[in-house]
């Protein structure tokens, strides 16, 4: 089911160094929404970006945005997803120039779906030695060489009512890559 969401604006600036210099109370509320209460205004600011991604293939997406945006001094807005355990949540990231090197990182809630809980999304809680990948841009999950929905994904891994479930690791699909290199890498 498609929800109607409020139209918020999440926003972080980053310096010419890429550390992060501010963010909007917005964004922390949206952090503190998300389990992620640790990221607030003082624990953030003044700290690299990259240090915030969790993959070396993101970090580089994440690069090739950056350089864009400053050398062509234009703007970028990239669709990604934000899933919770029980919802669907389809984002758009505009990232500006601004003054002196610093770009700054909006993100908007464009649509959510409520779906079923998928407990392979909550809190970590008890997790066996083994591990998924799940794309870190698009949300799904590496099965085999496909990447499918994470609902999908549950079914087919025999993940319903698993427990422990594996945990989870974070890269980029195939798809992904492709896509924003053919956006951004100005060496292709
Ligand atoms: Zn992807």
């Amino acid at each position: 089911m498609s929800t109607a969401v409020p139209d918020r604006a999440f926003v972080y600036c980053v310096d010419a160094d890429d550390r992060i210099v501010s963010v909007t109370p917005e964004w922390e509320s949206f952090a503190l929404e998300n389990d992620a209460s640790q990221l607030t205004s003082e624990s953030v600011c003044g700290r690299p970006l990259a240090g915030f991604i969790a993959n070396r293939e993101t970090q580089h997406l994440y690069e090739m945005i950056l350089e864009k945006v400053r050398r062509e001094a234009c703007t970028v807005v990239v669709p990604f997803r934000c899933d919770g355990p029980r919802i669907r949540r389809f984002m758009e990231l505009t990232v500006s120039p601004g003054q002196n090197g610093q770009v700054e990182f909006e993100g908007r809630i464009r649509r959510e779906e409520e779906r079923e809980v998928v407990a392979l999304f909550e809190s970590p809680g008890d997790r066996d030695d083994g591990y998924v990948l799940v794309c870190s841009w698009c949300k799904r999950v590496e099965v085999g060489d496909e990447w499918v929905e994470v609902e999908e994904a549950v079914t087919r891994l025999d993940l319903f009512g698993a427990t422990p479930l594996p945990k989870i690791t974070h890269g980029m699909c195939p798809d992904c890559v492709g896509q924003f290199h053919q956006q951004f890498d100005s060496s292709v």
